[in-house]
């Protein structure tokens, strides 16, 4: 697939899902570079920015009222609380891509993945997976950016992800960045002309 905008064509749902430190936003920065026209969902998010975070970019940083207020007007598509902090996906974005006709990735964690399989049963549920268990650990303790507790939590957390995949309908095993890319790509794009 070279990206074109012919290969971007058909407006689908993506949800990528994977434990933290399994290299998420490294895939998605190599599938942006492929295909940049993909939308490319900028959630919300109560936690604090990490060092070399931007606002309205990586997440828009919000405090707990306002993401309060935004479930209450029915703007979120999916939220959830992960490891003590409250993250959700504006639905308007979306929902402006797909009619478009563009297709729509989101980057969130296995409860907001399970809503949106509620919601939107047409959309495509990919996890992506460590090549081992002994290398999601190490990816996530030499990020650095935080605490052994925090670490620990995510850890926890990764546990049940990983256990989940058997509710997904693709999945994506994170070797090598760029061959993960264009798996994930295919997909993305596929053949499916749903939502
Ligand atoms: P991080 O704090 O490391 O950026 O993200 C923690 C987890 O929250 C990751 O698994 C990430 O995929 C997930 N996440 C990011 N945005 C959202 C969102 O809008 N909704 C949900 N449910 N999870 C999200």
């Amino acid at each position: 697939m070279d990206g074109g905008s012919g290969a971007c064509a058909r407006p689908r749902l993506t949800v990528l899902s994977g434990p933290s430190g399994v290299g998420k936003s490294s895939v998605l920065a190599e599938l942006r570079r492929l295909c940049p026209q993909v939308f490319y969902s900028v959630s919300v998010t109560t936690r604090q920015p990490r060092p070399g975070e931007v606002d309205g970019e990586h997440y828009h940083f919000i405090d707990a009222d306002r993401f309060r207020r935004m479930i209450e007007a029915g703007e979120l598509l999916e939220h959830a609380e992960y490891a003590g902090n409250l993250y959700g996906s504006p639905w308007a974005p979306i929902q402006e891509a797909l009619d478009r006709g563009v297709p729509a990735i989101l980057e969130i964690e296995l409860q907001g993945a399970r809503q949106v399989r509620a919601a939107m049963p047409q959309a495509q549920l990919v996890m992506l997976m460590p090549p081992s268990w002994e290398e999601l650990v190490a990816r996530l303790t030499s990020r650095g950016t935080e605490d052994p507790a925090v670490v620990s939590r995510r850890l926890e957390a990764a546990r049940s992800e990983l256990a989940a995949g058997g509710e997904f309908d693709e999945v994506v095993v994170n070797s090598d960045v760029h061959t993960a890319a264009r798996h994930l790509l295919t997909l993305v794009v596929g053949s499916h002309t749903g939502a």
